[in-house]
């Protein structure tokens, strides 16, 4: 059984649930058998949750209705979620020992729509604690495991949930991308990943890292099945204060295709030609320039080429204020942190040493016993970076550079749909690589973190791999390439993805699923 149903796509699925080839449980066991067949060389998850799953399956075999076209979008479908999302009645640790017992009392907003739209929930996946980091070492409990080469790293923060579905664990995964979380795993585990426009998906439920820059999304072997999982999730939330409401959305005054089911099955009905035709793509020169591996340059730069071909007009950009985000990023996201993490104290959540003589020291050395060594130091970056005197020279300028970067690209979408740079630097490296020289690390985010500053979306898609061999110890790797649209142009980064994705018939599997 197990052969005939991992690797497949959501639609593959549902055809054969419809048509009772197979049930939600056997698919689901059919997932569960792959896991534990190869979970030790990968490591993807933290905890399973594969009693909710499975009560969700049986529930769905009971009802088979469930399982035609206007049924649930994830009706039957293996999904894995960071564990930075609340699921109710399970452990979630954000990858840090400081949660290690914390038992979330409610499903977070995305997980609610999971299930309301018939996600089997396998578990939670591995991330960097907290999810900061850009390759999953910082977790507290394991490192996760490149599925394309078990010595590299899957990239990060949300490294177990591009794994999983790089491995076929999952069909689908949630991650969270506050500077590139799910784009630059997506790209070194070659898969697709979608950070979407901030406030399209709650963030009621999600552990806070820097509130105005976190967002969740999707991860999927394919464009469509991204697509349909982000359809799931995305939605308006009294709950979430930053969540976008129907007006919002709605205010498209460029006519972006709007994100729903039959824009997603109406991709499939058109060639690559006719859905590129005459969209305007802008190249970002500054990160196609120096510092990106050559590898990667010549990948992305085949990519123009091939949307060039196939009637996209596509020409260089500048975004003059780039150069500063990843400094404007390492000041707002710690300060944003540090006050976000000020919850952890010992008392209200967690981890509490109870050897501690008073108070203070019993907050100060929960704090110290709790935290990693990544988390410790931006929380006292953050706390520098609003204290005092220090307020205005950093924090306040870096918001105003963060307009800056804003107004860079409102210029650039004056005059073009999306603009286009690779999703990363560099192939995913090897373990222990980075880790003791942070600087290297943040510099994997380069490409992704003006997205994050200036709440717009953005996909990574696979667009080829590296050459074996060319660099030094690297096999051949996948590599990403990153589009970025204007606040609600999701459903044209979608159309412009799938074009991409069908027409450069790239058949990126990693070892597990062939
Ligand atoms: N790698 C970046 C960081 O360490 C981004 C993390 C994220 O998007 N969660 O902060």
């Amino acid at each position: 059984m197990s052969a005939e149903v991992i690797g497949k796509s959501i639609s593959e699925l549902r055809s054969m649930l419809k048509a009772k080839t197979v049930s939600a449980s056997e698919v689901l066991e059919s997932h569960i058998a792959h896991i534990e067949k190869h979970e030790s060389e990968i490591n993807a998850f933290l905890s399973f949750t594969f009693d909710q799953a499975r009560q969700q399956a049986r529930t769905l075999d009971q009802n088979s209705g469930d399982f035609s076209d206007a049924g649930a979008v994830l009706a039957g479908v293996p999904v894995a979620v960071k564990d930075n999302m609340c699921v109710s009645g399970k452990i979630t640790t954000c990858g840090s020992k400081i949660l290690e017992n914390f038992t979330a009392p409610y499903d977070a907003q995305a997980i609610v729509n999971l299930k309301n739209n018939g996600a089997l929930i396998l578990g939670k996946t591995n991330l960097d604690e907290f999810a900061m980091g850009s390759s999953t070492e910082n977790s507290a409990y394991k490192c996760t495991n490149n599925p394309h080469d078990t010595s590299c790293v899957p990239g990060g923060s949300s490294g177990g949930s591009a794994a999983a579905v790089a491995a076929g664990f999952a069909v689908t995964a949630l991650g969270s991308d506050t500077g590139g979380s799910i784009r630059q795993p997506a790209s070194f585990c070659g898969v697709v990943g979608m950070k979407p426009t901030y406030g399209m998906v709650s963030r009621y439920g999600l552990v806070a890292f820097a509130s105005s820059l976190d967002q969740i999304g999707p991860f999927g072997r394919t464009v469509e099945d991204t697509a349909l999982t982000l359809l799931a999730i995305a939605g308006h939330d009294p709950k979430d204060s930053t969540s976008l409401t129907a007006p919002y959305r709605n205010n498209n005054p460029k006519g972006f295709p709007e994100l729903t089911l039959s824009m997603i099955e109406s991709l499939s009905k058109q060639s690559p030609a006719e859905l590129l035709k005459g969209t305007r793509i802008g190249v970002i020169k500054e990160l196609v320039g120096e510092g990106i591996e050559t590898n990667v340059r010549n990948s992305v730069l085949d990519a123009t080429k091939l949307l060039t071909a196939l009637g996209a007009i596509v020409e260089e950009v500048s975004l003059p204020h780039s150069r500063y985000a990843l400094p404007v990023y390492y000041l707002l996201a710690t300060a944003e942190a540090s006050a976000n993490l000020a919850r952890f104290d010992g008392v209200r959540y967690g981890l509490r040493d109870l050897d501690a003589p008073d108070i203070l020291s019993m907050y100060n050395s929960s704090r110290s016993l709790g935290f990693g060594a990544e988390v410790k130091r931006r929380i006292m970056l953050g706390t520098y970076a609003l204290s005092s005197g220090y307020y205005d020279a950093y924090y306040k300028k870096a918001q105003q550079v963060r307009r800056l970067i804003t107004s860079d690209f409102e210029k650039i979408f004056e005059k073009f749909d999306l603009v286009l740079s690779p999703t990363a630097p560099s192939t995913a490296f090897k373990t222990g690589e980075k880790t003791g020289d942070p600087l290297q690390m943040y510099l994997s985010d380069i490409a992704t973190i003006p997205a994050n500053l200036a709440g717009l979306p953005g996909i990574s898609l696979p667009c080829g791999t590296s050459v074996a061999g060319e660099n030094a110890h690297r096999s051949e790797m996948p590599i990403g390439l990153q589009l970025l649209g204007a606040p609600v142009s999701d459903g044209l980064l979608i159309k412009v993805a799938y074009a991409f994705e069908q027409a450069s018939k790239l058949k990126l599997q990693s070892p597990f699923l062939r």
